[in-house]
């Protein structure tokens, strides 16, 4: 079995995050930007922990400052993943980078993306959505024009909203106003929940933001009633165990909850959440959790099957995926 040719749905990626460092590197040369700082002498991010990690991410994301910056991301990003057997992927995609949060301004980074990753998908074969994401540590007021930007190009390929950014500023509840308005707009919702914060930041997700997926969230291991309500309230978690090892969550492989969670009964899906930053790939993911935990194609083909049923997509592009997941040999 080639763990990279297996057929990957992926539901947590951060397109600024999964910019290739030579893509970065390259539009810095083209606009006389000096961001050598963000570099490593091998030509990697360098990041010493989480806050330092959430600055070297900004000022590598200063460079992509156009719609066609954008376009240009889009396309590699899609390219690296289709390559790794990725047949759909979900982006975490944030106005606030693309043209500060202003809704004509968006539409135009919106359209660029939207154009690049068609493309992709009639080329590659690979399908995309995105999820407008305000961040965290911008504050709620910040939030708030960016779920206008969501809610206002809601339908087509901007299908969600959610919240990333440094989990240990406010609490869930203070961003209710925006995750509201998107909802309303028909959008679906995931935040950022339990990957530092513990069971409380889970449980404010729930009750104050009522999401049904949430980015990480295994640190609700912690608490095995509210591991519970997850299980009985069916909310999926977009797990990202490469990025919680690198970012010290947990200190090694085998003493990661993925297990454990599925074990229990939890709905768990994999992701890179910033795979260059984290030195990870789907195909190093799906290596990892065949070494440690001892996954075989059926392990993966349930994920892929979790992964399908949460995706905030149509139901025809999921008809498409569910083929292309049953096409390939178990
Ligand atoms: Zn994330």
């Amino acid at each position: 079995m080639s763990l990279r040719d297996l057929p990957k749905l992926e539901l947590h990626l951060h397109l600024e995050g999964a910019a290739p460092p030579s893509l970065i590197r390259g539009m810095a040369k083209e606009k006389s930007v000096d961001i050598s700082r963000v570099f490593c002498e091998d030509g990697s991010y360098d990041f010493r922990d989480f806050v330092h990690f959430l600055s070297v991410y900004e000022a590598a994301t200063s460079v992509l400052k156009s719609p066609e910056d954008y376009a240009r991301l889009m396309t590699a990003v899609l390219e690296e993943s289709a390559s790794h057997g990725v047949i759909y992927t979900e982006f975490f995609v944030s106005p606030d980078f693309c043209g500060g949060s202003d809704v004509t301004a968006w539409r135009e980074y919106l359209h660029a993306m939207e154009e690049a990753a068609t493309r992709a998908e009639a080329q590659l074969g690979i399908a995309s959505r995105g999820i407008v994401t305000c961040i965290r540590h911008f504050g709620p007021d910040k939030a708030k024009p960016t779920a206008l930007c969501a809610a206002e190009t809601a339908g087509g390929w901007i299908t969600g909203f959610g919240m990333g950014g440094d989990e240990s500023v406010g609490h869930q509840g203070d961003y209710a106003y925006s995750f509201d308005m998107a909802r309303e707009a028909g959008l679906r919702l995931t935040t950022h929940a339990g990957e530092w914060g513990g069971p409380t930041s889970v449980r404010e997700a729930l009750d104050d933001l009522k999401v049904e997926r949430l980015g990480h969230g295994v640190q609700v291991i912690q608490d095995l009633a509210l591991v519970d309500r997850l299980i009985e309230e069916d909310i999926v978690l977009e797990v990202c165990p490469g990025s919680n090892i690198v970012l010290g969550v947990y200190p090694k492989w085998d003493r990661h909850p993925i297990q454990a969670l599925r074990e229990r009964g939890v709905k768990v899906t994999v992701s890179t959440d910033d795979p260059p930053f984290f030195h990870t790939t789907m195909t190093r993911e799906y290596e990892q959790l065949a070494r440690v935990f001892g996954w075989r194609a059926s392990d993966f083909h349930e994920i892929s099957q979790t992964a399908l049923d949460a995706a905030f997509c149509d139901a025809d592009t999921k008809a498409r995926l569910a083929d292309k997941l049953k096409d390939h040999p178990q």
